[in-house]
């Protein structure tokens, strides 16, 4: 399966991701995802959860999506008609790699004194010099075949629009009408989650957003089981009445081994982010892995025999094996009371957080933060790399609270700060038919999985 463009957009913020890293199984799941649906059931029956049962794959055959229910159809927007610009006669030219609008314009048989003009309308048309390959333009001729009109897509939700009228040229942006559409979900897991989604009716990208709601109480690398389930709403966008990409996911239940987790978009007063019902947030004070999972390969040892000391050490981190370049993300808001090398742990950064807690990442193959530096959750701090006692490129990560060292995998995460009083009233009400929502189509989904 390949990463589409959307989805290794995703990646660049993906930074939170929940993360967590035993001896024998990581790297099969690590593998699992990478390659988004290995078999996980078949290869890696794990002895310590056999309750659980790889045997109760549940492959319901479920529609794929279906359009929202009547009962949250007054959250849903009306989808567009033509605004106008759809309407017949465009002759539409997609840039072919070498051409310029110019050999365009000539090999419409517009005059080059044309294009000149046009360029020299204002700075929108002047950056029409800077076009790329893919990039479409719309033109319309008069019955002599003269230019009368163009239009460019400046992204998403604008068009250019160039007119020629007896007055001369003019030029105007169009905004292009973007709407969105509810839409759920049912999906249950029974090789990998990516699969799931697939037969859900999701993209990739949509299953990582997934992913990342859950990722601060899920590990999705080692506890995902066959028979854990998901419920999402979520949006669709459509441009000009035509379905242009998947939108935010609205709300979304996950059951992960029995236990079952709610997830509410909202925005209160830090932009967009998910609360469970009761108000407290998704997201953690600490990221559970301070690398983007995907790159994961190998393992946690808190008592193995050192590769390089050739003794039993005490290992009070995790490593964490990722290529050299990784980057590593602060795992918490906090101030860098550390960022040197030393001939053990190589190029190493600490940091000091909130209740006297302290985060410590060494071997990074170059830094990028300085001492007494504060720094926000999820910014890079360094690279993955292996300077130091290190053999292969890996980040040593480490979790201390009030000077003792826990385990980064295990330790309770500090919570962010719930909503509270008023917000937590206006969340509640906002809040209400989408819980509903997600409660219709968990008894739904629970019916399913008995029959
Ligand atoms: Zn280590």
């Amino acid at each position: 399966m390949k990463f589409n463009s959307r989805l290794s957009s995703m990646y660049s913020h993906i930074k939170r991701w929940h993360l967590g890293i035993s001896q024998s199984r990581l790297a099969l799941f690590a593998v699992t995802l990478i390659v988004f649906g290995v078999a996980l059931g078949g290869l890696d029956p794990d002895p310590a959860r056999e309750d659980v049962g790889f045997s109760s794959v549940l492959d319901l055959d479920l529609p794929a999506k279906t359009p929202l229910s009547a009962s949250l159809s007054s959250l849903s927007e009306e989808t567009p008609g033509s605004n106008g610009l759809e309407d017949e006669g465009w002759e539409l030219v997609e840039v072919k790699p070498g051409q310029s609008l110019d050999t365009i314009f000539r090999s419409r048989g517009f005059s080059p004194a044309l294009l000149h003009n046009i360029l020299a309308l204002n700075a929108e048309t002047r950056n029409l010099k800077k076009i790329r390959p893919g990039d479409v333009f719309g033109f319309k001729v008069d019955q002599e075949g003269l230019f009368t009109r163009m239009r460019y897509s400046l992204g998403e939700g604008n068009y250019l629009l160039v007119d020629q009228s007896d007055a001369g040229l003019e030029v105007s942006v169009l905004e292009r009408q973007i709407s969105s559409k509810i839409y759920e979900t049912r999906g249950s897991i029974d090789s990998s989650l990516f699969l799931a989604g697939k037969k859900a009716g999701l993209s990739d990208a949509m299953v990582m957003k997934l992913a990342n709601i859950f990722g601060w109480d899920i590990d999705f690398v080692l506890d995902i089981r066959a028979g854990d389930r998901f419920n999402l709403i979520y949006e669709k966008l459509y441009r000009d009445g035509e379905y242009l990409r998947d939108g935010e996911i609205l709300g979304a239940t996950f059951m992960n081994q029995g236990e079952k987790f709610k997830a509410i978009r909202y925005e209160a007063d830090n932009g967009p982010q998910y609360y469970a019902p009761d108000g407290r947030h998704m997201r953690k004070a600490f990221l559970r892995a301070p690398l983007n999972f995907s790159y994961i390969s190998s393992s946690f040892n808190p008592k193995r025999f050192h590769p390089i000391l050739k003794r039993v050490k005490a290992h009070n981190g995790i490593d964490y094996r990722a290529p050299k370049g990784t980057p590593v993300y602060a795992a918490g808001d906090g101030r860098v009371t550390r960022s040197a090398y030393t001939q053990y742990n190589g190029h190493h950064v600490f940091i000091q957080h909130a209740n006297s807690i302290v985060t410590r990442y060494l071997h990074f193959t170059q830094r990028t933060v300085k001492q007494g530096q504060r720094v926000r959750q999820g910014e890079v701090i360094g690279y993955v790399g292996s300077t130091g006692l290190a053999q292969a490129p890996h980040l040593h990560y480490e979790f201390v609270v009030n000077g003792a060292h826990r385990n980064p995998r295990t330790v309770s995460l500090p919570a962010v700060k719930p909503l509270e009083g008023q917000q937590l009233a206006a969340f509640t009400s906002y809040a209400a038919p989408y819980l509903n929502q997600l409660s219709r189509l968990d008894s739904a989904s629970l019916y399913a999985s008995r029959k």
